[in-house]
């Protein structure tokens, strides 16, 4: 069984239709979505309609849930809030209903899937380093966690009594000894120096999981957020990939 993981779309069409076209030279079984659909980009209920077409298989972002009003946008920063307030005008009532819908966490073929932490989720709680994820590993089951929400890739490594954190330059192979928190970085709002859009593969077969980048018309998915009427702050931060 052969996985793609994607995450943080945020609306940024350009940067998913080029990810979906990866994802089919991939050849997997099955994508599955880490939340974040909308918010941030011009495009949300395209980016809806195109992830209905690649898998029913999501989980819910804090965009999605306050996009569509199941939670408040308190938290969230002004350029964020503004984009939460313009895309909910934007979404469809279908479109709505279908993130009110999205679950916090799934689990497929024993991975765990979910956009923040797997304890208490609707929190949001970010996994930015190894003394956040050696306290999440405490707090599930499983033996590896598939996360999103800080936009930047990463893989969490618990052995025995240690937890480090690794970058991910290739191929990464699991050990059947130790645990994972992966986070496969995004599609649509990178932060980690990369501009390009980010996503994960995980081939359980040979235990085997990598990231792959992809370049996409950046200027196109800019120039419709500033048309939209949505912060430079958005547009500038997609180009510079932070
Ligand atoms: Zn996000």
């Amino acid at each position: 069984m052969k996985i793609a993981f994607i995450s943080d779309v945020h609306g940024n069409l350009e940067a998913f239709a080029a990810v979906c076209a990866s994802i089919k030279d991939e050849h997997v079984d099955r994508v599955v979505f880490l939340g974040d659909i909308v918010g941030y980009g011009a495009n949300p209920n395209e980016c809806i309609e195109l992830l209905r077409t690649i898998t029913e298989h999501c989980v819910a972002g804090n965009h999605d849930w306050a996009a569509a009003g199941r939670q408040s946008t308190e938290t969230f920063n002004p350029a964020a809030r503004d984009a939460i307030e313009w895309t909910s005008a934007q979404l469809t009532a279908e479109n709505k209903a279908l993130l009110m819908s999205l679950p916090l966490s799934l689990e497929i073929n024993q991975l765990l899937c979910v956009h923040a932490t797997p304890f208490m989720p609707q929190k949001w709680r970010y996994v930015f380093n190894e003394c956040d994820a050696e306290l999440i590993f405490e707090t599930f089951m499983q033996r590896i966690c598939f996360v999103a929400h800080t936009h930047c890739p990463a893989i969490f490594i618990e052995h025995e009594d240690t937890t480090v954190m690794r970058e991910i330059s290739s191929q990464v192979t699991l050990h059947p000894r130790c645990r994972y928190i992966i986070n496969c970085g995004s599609v649509g709002q990178p932060r980690d120096g990369d501009n390009r859009a980010s996503y994960g593969v995980f081939d359980a077969s040979c235990s085997q999981y990598y990231l792959v980048r992809v370049d996409y018309d950046l200027a196109s998915a800019q120039k419709k957020i500033l048309r939209a009427g949505l912060s430079d702050f958005l547009a500038h931060r997609i180009s510079v990939g932070r």
